[in-house]
């Protein structure tokens, strides 16, 4: 059976560091039992240095939700690449559609995933139409956000890079997208990689999905959609739903 990736986007939650210890625990004891399945937690910057202890780190991995582009230097307010990998950050997601619609260009995000990268840091590269139209021009969209936002990124560290797919509409929504639909999109997705890339070094590349997952529709989308794995925002700071969830895609 193939190893999934499910990474929790915590967002900006929750908002003490006592929930955020509780939730980390439940999901880490939850891990350790996971055959098939790596977690990876993304929770706001002042929890990261409390959760990446080298034991904890065993089962889960620590992500976080974004990075600025520089290593070091006059940039109040930001946090580099360097220093996170410094505390033991496995992944950084760069390009969520939250900070897209804050105004977070192609062009920047293509600078944070080349800094993320050189730090040997995974970016997980959030991409997706904004809506669809009947003429199928998301489609020359999101391929152009996926070229421009992987511009910097060297052929040889596509095996590096994660893509997570989330159509914007489906983020924070009822429904997700319809797994036969992810399917389409997945393989779309890997004919824009190839370009990319290259057909080798593109299928190295995970993809995955993400937008309104819960314990419930989890286990289909990653057998139907064919994603290697999921990105999973409200559900993954819900103890319940998140430990159903990883216990059903362990399975499937
Ligand atoms: C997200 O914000 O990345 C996300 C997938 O959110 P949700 O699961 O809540 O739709």
């Amino acid at each position: 059976m193939k190893r999934k990736i499910i990474v929790g986007n915590w967002k900006m939650n929750p908002t003490t560091l006592e929930e955020a210890s509780h939730i980390f625990k439940k999901v880490k004891n939850m891990a350790q039992k996971l055959n098939y399945t790596h977690v990876i937690i993304c929770p706001p910057f002042p929890y990261i240095s409390k959760f990446v202890s080298s034991k904890a780190k065993i089962s889960v991995g620590i992500g976080a939700q974004d990075a600025f582009s520089e290593e070091s230097g006059s940039f109040t307010g930001e946090v580099s690449p360097a220093m996170l990998r410094d505390l033991g950050v496995s992944h950084v997601i760069v390009g969520h559609s939250e900070r897209r619609s804050a105004g977070e260009s192609d062009e920047v995000v293509a600078k944070k995933v080349q800094s993320v990268l050189e730090a040997g840091i995974h970016p997980i590269v959030c991409v997706g139409e904004k809506e669809r139209d009947s003429h199928g021009l998301y489609l020359d969209a999101l391929k152009v956000q996926i070229k421009n936002s992987l511009a910097k990124v060297p052929k040889k560290l596509a095996s590096q890079v994660i893509i997570a797919y989330e159509p914007v509409w489906a983020i924070d929504a009822k429904e997700p997208m319809e797994p036969s639909v992810i399917e389409e999109m997945t393989i779309f997705i890997r004919k824009v990689l190839a370009d990319i890339f290259g057909q080798e070094n593109a299928l190295k590349t995970t993809v995955l999905y993400g937008g309104s997952i819960n314990f419930r529709n989890a286990p289909d989308i990653i057998t139907r959609g064919k994603v290697d794995g999921l990105l999973v925002g409200r559900e993954s700071v819900n103890i319940p739903g998140f430990i159903e969830l990883l216990k059903a895609v362990d399975v499937v």
